[in-house]
């Protein structure tokens, strides 16, 4: 692997702590990070790794990412957080570096329905298109025209939404497509009354406030919710509910929600985490798949 080239772009940053990029505020250090400046830019440092065969990882606002204890190898990118477009009166175009939240607040300022759920997606667009994220019944797949992606080569291709074989938290961007980062997304949304837009917005807003624990640190759902039942539930019916390694601990308002409580590494989440999954499936025979993304490497290998 071939990394001098890294060390002459324009605002690279060496051994960057990650802990600063993940809303669980855990993490080992970045070899190299880089926020780019936009497509073009992002496409010339993708072609560049592709070429020295220096790993690529794209980072968004870090809310579904569990970043472990030994940090990532090679190159770490942070997209650009540029605002909501409105193409037309019912398509918005939002860059794969956008706040959905923020989106949702855009829209609603403009009387532009449709994404009223994603106030309560604490993430990026790109991620939340990567992980059809979604809430209070609406998921990225209902609202998804299509997107732009960059292939690990730099090589930009567009995907219709149908073609993005999207399931519950799930899309080809977690397979076939994994290594694709995705740039622009355009998404269906209607004409209505900014004022109902915002109330509908902030009713979604003040239940997820009231149910689920905002102000800890944690990246959501910590598992997905097996067929007919809810995670937080099974968990919770194991008496789980408080259960502790080091600073990590299962949430008392919501049972799906690990919690950094203070100090844990990403060692002590996955140590919960497999307790969860033990205790559920011996209780209840039912094996708990994690929703989150677990980026990185365990130990820092030595240079
Ligand atoms: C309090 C809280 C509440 C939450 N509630 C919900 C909810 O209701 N519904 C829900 O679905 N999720 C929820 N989440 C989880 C999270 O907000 C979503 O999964 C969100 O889509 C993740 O976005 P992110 O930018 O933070 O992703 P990150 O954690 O930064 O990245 C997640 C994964 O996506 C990859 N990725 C990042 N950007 C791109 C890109 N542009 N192209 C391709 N891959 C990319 C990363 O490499 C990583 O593998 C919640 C999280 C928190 C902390």
């Amino acid at each position: 692997m071939d990394e001098e080239w890294l060390a002459t772009l324009p605002g690279v940053r060496r051994g960057e702590p990650l802990d600063r990029h993940s809303q669980y505020g855990i993490g080992g250090p970045a070899d190299w990070y880089l926020k780019v400046r936009d497509t073009a830019h992002l496409a010339e440092v993708m072609r560049h790794c592709h070429e020295t065969g220096v790993p690529l990882t794209v980072i968004g606002a870090g809310s579904n990412s569990l970043v472990l204890d030994g940090g990532i190898r090679g190159l770490v990118v942070e997209l650009p957080r540029d605002r909501l477009r409105e193409l037309s009166d019912d398509i918005v175009e939002l860059a794969g570096g956008a706040m959905m939240p923020r989106a949702a607040l855009d829209c609603a300022a403009r009387g532009l329905g449709g994404l009223e759920f994603a106030i309560g997606v604490p993430g990026t667009c790109g991620a939340s298109v990567r992980g059809n994220a979604g809430a209070f019944g609406t998921e990225v797949k209902d609202v998804l025209i299509n997107c732009d992606a960059l292939a690990p080569d730099g090589s930009q291709h567009t995907y219709a939404a149908s073609d993005l074989g999207f399931a519950y938290r799930d899309s080809r961007f977690k397979h076939d497509l994994a290594g694709h980062v995705v740039v622009t997304a355009r998404l269906r949304v209607h004409a209505d009354l900014p004022l109902a837009v915002r109330a509908l917005t902030d009713a979604i807003q003040t239940e997820r406030r009231a149910t689920q624990p905002y102000n800890e640190r944690s990246l959501g759902s910590m598992f997905t919710n097996p067929p007919g039942d809810h995670a937080g539930r099974l968990i919770d019916a194991a008496g789980l509910k408080g259960a502790r390694v080091g600073g990590a601990e299962v949430s008392l308002k919501h049972a799906n929600f690990v919690i950094n409580a203070g100090g844990a590494t990403a060692a002590d989440v996955l140590e919960l985490c497999d307790l969860i999954q033990r205790t559920v499936a011996e209780r209840f025979g039912v094996h708990l798949v994690p929703e989150i993304a677990v980026l990185g490497e365990p130990v820092r290998r030595k240079d």
